[in-house]
């Protein structure tokens, strides 16, 4: 058993992939072909924002999202720029900040959704006006492990403090939230087709999300080495480079692959997926001490990741080799804080007050899920981790 079988994937869409694989190849168009303009069309109208700017992968998308809005850079003073990060996520989210000159300053995530905690987010927000050495410009929102974080508290709180909201969708591609699709909400939004992402490419990948036109021109870019957007057709602005940017582009294979594997995503990837979730909630309920993903009402998870939190006492290293044995792959997201990160350490970003994420971290596991697993392999894995949990 895979813990996400991307060779079923390919098996169910082969045909359409291989032509779109062909197709490419055969134009040679390799570079900003037109399956990359396609794409971007087909992924803002389903999220419902008017710009979708495709780019390398997801840590640059946040990236270039940061730089679109002038997080990082010098001015205000001396002041370095504070960006607020979930201390319980994958280390892109917080490591853009610091590399676009920023400090990410991390906050504590609720333990039933395992999302940026509102509360906390205020508290540290104070805490950082008060102490003064830090200008509050950005909270990076994570839709961990498919769910949507909670955009209606986020949103006030990014008001009240003027904060830029961007959220990153990495994970949530997919999800909704009263009616709205993830990567919609927020300022900006951003996300990765990284293979095991829940809307997947064969490499590396990512998107940029935005209704503002002068972000989405910046976005462009600084995604093209802060090409000229001037004009489009001029070959004089081609070639000419008004700011500092990067080269992250995605590639037009990628998009070729994406194209039908959005479609089944749309079609029926999605759907499964959520079926899979709902027969492990029926099966794994009311054992002792075991938490299961909590899906609030007005949301819906894209399933990134199935996690649940082991009863107290339980040796998550023993359940992993005895569902090891069992042919059953587990994983752990995640497994260190992202305060306790060596890169931050001595910096402003280690100070975090943090005891759920240190608590979750301790004993989250996740579980195989992907729209593939059919019922029977959901029915022998809630089996197996039921009988190992009895004899521990
Ligand atoms: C995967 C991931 C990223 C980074 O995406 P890449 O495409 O791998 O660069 C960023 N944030 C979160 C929450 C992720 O899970």
């Amino acid at each position: 058993m895979e813990f996400r079988d991307l060779k079923r994937q390919y098996q169910a869409i082969k045909t359409e992939i291989d032509k779109g694989i062909k197709e490419v190849v055969s134009s040679s168009n390799f570079i900003s072909g037109m399956q990359v303009k396609e794409l971007e069309n087909k992924l803002a109208a389903y999220v419902g924002v008017n710009h979708c700017i495709s780019c390398g992968n997801g840590t640059d998308a946040i990236s270039i999202a940061l730089m679109a809005h002038g997080i990082g850079e010098a001015g205000g003073g001396n002041k370095c720029d504070a960006v607020f990060v979930p201390d319980f996520t994958f280390f892109s989210s917080g490591e853009c900040s610091a590399t676009v000159g920023a400090t990410p300053i991390f906050v504590d995530v609720r333990q039933d959704t395992y999302n940026i905690d509102a509360v906390s987010l205020e508290r540290v927000i104070k805490r950082i006006l008060l102490t003064g050495k830090l200008r509050p410009r950005a909270v990076i929102a994570v839709d961990l492990f498919g769910l949507p974080a909670d955009y209606g508290a986020l949103k006030r709180i990014c008001e009240k403090y003027e904060l830029l909201l961007l959220e990153d969708g990495a994970q949530g591609f997919g999800g909704t939230f009263e009616g709205k699709r993830a990567c919609s909400f927020g300022d900006v939004a951003t996300t990765s087709f990284f293979p095991a992402k829940p809307l997947g490419c064969y490499g590396d990948g990512g998107a940029i999300f935005t209704d503002d036109d002068e972000i989405a021109s910046l976005c462009r870019s600084i995604a093209v080495h802060g090409k000229d957007m001037g004009q489009p057709n001029d070959p004089d602005s081609k070639y000419n480079n008004v700011r500092l940017g990067m080269n992250s582009r995605l590639d037009t294979l990628q998009a070729a692959i994406l194209l039908p594997k959005f479609k089944a995503f749309m079609n029926y990837e999605l759907i499964n997926v959520n079926r899979v979730a709902s027969v492990y909630n029926s099966q794994l309920c009311g054992i002792t001490g075991l938490v299961l993903p909590v899906i609030a009402d007005g949301f819906y998870s894209s399933w990134a990741q199935y996690t649940v939190q082991l009863p107290e006492g339980v040796e998550r290293s023993v359940v992993q080799a005895k569902m090891r044995e069992a042919g059953i792959p587990t994983m752990i997201y995640y497994v260190k804080p992202m305060h306790m990160q060596e890169a931050f350490a001595g910096t402003e970003s280690a100070l975090a007050d943090c005891p759920v994420t240190e608590k979750l971290c301790k004993s989250v596991l996740c579980l195989p899920i992907h729209p593939y697993l059919t019922e029977s392999e959901v029915d022998f894995i809630c089996k197996t981790f039921k009988n190992i949990l009895h004899q521990i």
